[in-house]
């Protein structure tokens, strides 16, 4: 504040004066013209902040003109002309609500803390890795700890310090699965790491999220196998669920990412979360289930269109027998064996009911106006005369049917060539629709 307004008249020109006099004067000062500069200085400093040799916790933004520095008056001691801009704090506390296990490329297990949202540094942090089981111990760490968080520059948020005395008793410890969360493979300890036994674990892991995000399944904008790798190596993720838990400030304070990014990222994560079945089905990696057989098997699911939640689909799958996904046209024994397994393994049903709890919407389409066959079943029996039965088959899934080899209860029509077969038989037995070869070229047409 201006000690004598006689000599001055503004306050940069106190400032001048008294570096003239070899008074140390902090140089960062400036004088600026309206509030966006005022902002603009504000981050700049913030941004130098640990480069300088000094603590410092914001700016004082003061107006330069000495009369109307007067004239804005004094309430108690504080001076209505000059006001305190702080940068966001480095050092906060919060409660520690879970510590998971994630799981890295290499399969090292990473212990993550899980925290009430807090500001620190200028991003909301809701994750902090605790890098491994013996940086618990010595922190003390328990689940419900109230805990010291500080985030340095851009340094991701670490907590440095666990507050015991504001314990109330109701905190448990936290300990190492003994089994991997991805496959059940023993865990073993490898110096400070704990490690799946499994040594193809973190790599084959990597690669289902990469496929989970692709193109073709998830199709999630922006998050390729480079951003997969980020997040798995700072423990943000371990399986494709956790993705849909990433908060923006999970990934602002990664190495390469800012405000705006983040912000884009977790949009398009959010706009993935409406999937079409058949990309849905192809995102899980199955097993011999490519884009094609996950389109035909998305074609079974026995429900009308529409959009369902995902544990509507396990149930829906997972109560197919291997014999009626045996039925289905292109799905042979051993990808109906592997459809099969896959909807009967745990870990897989664990995860598909945390995708479930994500919110994630499965949109099962119907038929679009020409494709007028969508969810109809053919079976052929006997020899066609005008076509053959590949060409017959492909009108009948242009027109969006599929094709079975023997006739069930979820035949729709029996088409009887020349010289027809038990099938014809069967058809009559279970009252199913059958077509001469005129009637079915009809119905494509
Ligand atoms: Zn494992």
């Amino acid at each position: 504040t201006y000690g004598s307004r006689e000599l001055f008249s503004t306050h940069s020109e106190e400032y001048k004066k008294l570096r003239s006099y070899g008074m140390p004067v902090n140089p960062e000062g400036k004088v600026v013209s309206g509030i966006a500069d005022i902002i603009e200085f504000h981050k700049k400093l913030e941004k130098k902040r640990k480069a300088l040799l000094y603590e410092v916790d914001g700016v004082v933004v003061t107006v330069n003109d000495g009369t109307v520095y007067d004239r804005a008056g004094v309430v108690g001691k504080a001076p209505r002309a000059a006001i305190a801009y702080k940068f966001a704090p480095q050092e906060v506390t919060t409660i520690v609500q879970d510590v998971t296990v994630q799981i890295g490329r290499t399969g090292v297990l990473t212990p993550v803390a899980t925290m009430t949202p807090v500001n620190v540094g200028g991003v909301t942090v809701t994750h902090a890795t605790l890098h491994n089981y013996d940086q618990i111990k010595r922190l003390g760490l328990k689940i419900g700890d109230t805990v010291v968080v500080s985030r340095a520059g851009d340094v991701i948020p670490q907590i440095t310090r666990v507050l015991k005395g504001m314990r109330s008793g109701k905190e448990r410890s936290f300990r190492m699965p003994s089994v991997c969360p991805i496959d059940s493979s023993v865990i073993m300890r490898d110096g400070v790491l704990h490690k799946c036994s499994n040594v193809q674990c973190g790599a084959r892991n990597k690669e289902q999220l990469y496929h989970f995000v692709s193109r073709s399944a998830f199709r999630i904008e922006g998050v390729g196998p480079r951003v997969i790798d980020r997040f798995l190596d700072e423990g943000l993720i371990s399986d494709a669920a956790d993705i849909f838990t990433l908060k923006e400030g999970d990934i602002e304070v990664l190495d390469g990412f800012g405000k705006k990014s983040a912000e884009n990222t977790v949009r398009e994560i959010a706009g993935s979360k409406k999937i079409p079945l058949a990309r849905f089905l192809y995102s899980l990696g199955i097993l011999h289930v490519g884009e094609e057989t996950a389109r035909v098997l998305a074609k079974q699911f026995p429900y009308a269109g529409g959009v369902y939640s995902v544990t509507k689909i396990l149930t829906a799958y997972r109560s197919m027998p291997v014999d009626v996904l045996q039925q289905i046209s292109d799905i042979g024994p051993v990808v109906a064996q592997s459809i099969y397994n896959w909807f009967h393994d745990d870990g897989h049903v664990a995860l598909l009911k945390k995708l479930h709890a994500t919110g994630i919407r499965v949109v099962h389409e119907t038929a679009r106006g020409s494709r007028k066959l969508n969810g109809k079943t053919f079976v052929l029996t006997g020899t066609l005369s005008s076509i053959t039965r590949e060409q017959a088959k492909e009108r009948i899934r242009e027109a969006g049917g599929s094709m079975s080899g023997s006739v069930s209860y979820r035949t729709d029509y029996v088409v009887a060539g020349k010289n027809p077969g038990t099938k014809l038989k069967n058809a009559r037995e279970q009252n199913v629709t059958i077509l001469t070869e005129r009637e079915f070229l009809n119905i494509l047409k």
